[in-house]
């Protein structure tokens, strides 16, 4: 029976990547060996990793305008780390929007002062906080652009003078925004990219150099720039879906195009939980995420009977992150609108049968 993969992370991805993915672990360009058994050093894996980051750069509209693409390892959760060991050198701000910006905080501590310049916590993070003064002299401001557990995400971005350093881990390449306005972006691979094990870093060059710590090297963005992303052997299985990824998506006519498939998938969801008297959408509607569609039954007692029937229409990683509970639908780029639809027939059949 086809599944339709509402997943949060590790996600769905396009099937056509899936199947050349699949082609190059036997043998890889044609050249009888595997890509996960050649040296990352190898002519053919060099042209994988460039191509990978020139078209993260390409689909961001950011060539040309002194950004360097990375590819690394530790995932977001590393690059909590690596942003303010290499940017914060007394003073940064952090927009609190739920766990994974709370993470970056606690890391982000132990490098210096971490002013904290709003928080949706007072309502279990069910809004993007809005209005909040963010003081000058900052290192940098700390966004995260889509709330992955919670649903929320940032609609506009402030303007400021001090550079933007943003999670973009569950968005990245789902929308159009001007990624100029932002001086390091980063994102874990594996929701909308690829397997996990990658993460890309997207970095103003000219933002770097300016803290008086010694940097280990590995965690050093200018080491990495340097060494393009091989200062040690890179993910290369992760690399190289990632690179297939992008390159569907630009096929498929880059950021803009998908956008409109995404913002089709998320009002066809949305007016169901709207419509349905039998559930309730989580986050605040004018804050609600195009990616993770948070949402509760009306009444638990209808939860046996609507996840037997999710179920067996062939709907998988429908249940919410375990400190918000009830359902989210992640609606990431690979997924098709048909799948959509089929959650939304098991809702309102939901409705016809209670
Ligand atoms: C999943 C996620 C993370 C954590 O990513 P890892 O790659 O597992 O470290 C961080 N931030 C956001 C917004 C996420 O969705």
């Amino acid at each position: 029976m086809k599944k339709h993969n509402f997943s949060a992370g590790p996600c769905i991805l396009p099937q056509e990547v899936l199947l050349q993915a699949s082609g190059a672990v036997m043998d890889f360009n044609g050249s009888g060996l595997s890509l996960i058994e050649i040296s990352h050093r190898s002519k053919d894996f060099v042209a994988v990793m460039e191509k990978a980051q020139a078209l993260a750069l390409e689909l961001l509209g950011l060539e040309d305008q002194g950004y360097k693409a990375l590819f690394l390892q530790g995932g977001a959760s590393l690059q909590f780390v690596m942003a303010a060991y290499n940017l914060l050198e007394t003073k940064a701000g952090y927009l609190n929007t739920g766990t994974w910006s709370n993470n970056a905080i606690k890391e982000a501590k132990l490098f210096g002062e971490v002013l904290e310049v709003g928080s949706s916590k007072d309502e279990n993070f069910r809004y993007i906080p809005k209005g909040y003064a963010v003081p000058s002299g900052l290192d940098y401001l700390h966004l995260t652009s889509n709330n992955t557990i919670f649903g929320t995400q940032i609609k506009k971005f402030p303007k400021i003078d001090a550079p933007v350093v943003c999670d973009m881990s569950s968005d990245i390449f789902s929308r159009q925004l001007d990624f100029s306005d932002f001086d390091l972006i980063y994102a874990g691979a594996q929701k909308n990219m690829g397997p996990a094990g990658a993460t890309l870093v997207v970095v103003k060059e000219s933002i770097l150099g300016k803290v008086t710590r010694a940097i280990p090297s590995i965690l050093d963005y200018r080491v990495q720039i340097a060494k393009e992303s091989m200062f040690n052997t890179p993910s290369v299985f992760a690399v190289y879906v990632s690179m297939l990824t992008l390159d569907w998506l630009k096929k498929l006519g880059g950021i803009s195009a998908i956008e409109t498939l995404n913002e089709k998938k998320a009002k066809l969801l949305y007016s169901e939980i709207d419509l349905n008297p039998l559930f309730e959408g989580y986050a605040n509607t004018e804050d609600r995420s195009n990616m993770n569609a948070t949402f509760n039954l009306a009444d638990d007692k209808l939860k046996d009977n609507f996840d037997n029937m999710w179920k067996e229409a062939g709907v998988v990683g429908l249940n919410g992150h375990r400190s918000v509970g009830g359902y989210r639908a992640s609606m990431y780029n690979a997924l098709p609108l048909e799948s959509v639809g089929i959650l939304v027939d098991v809702m309102s059949e939901l409705e016809r049968k209670a």
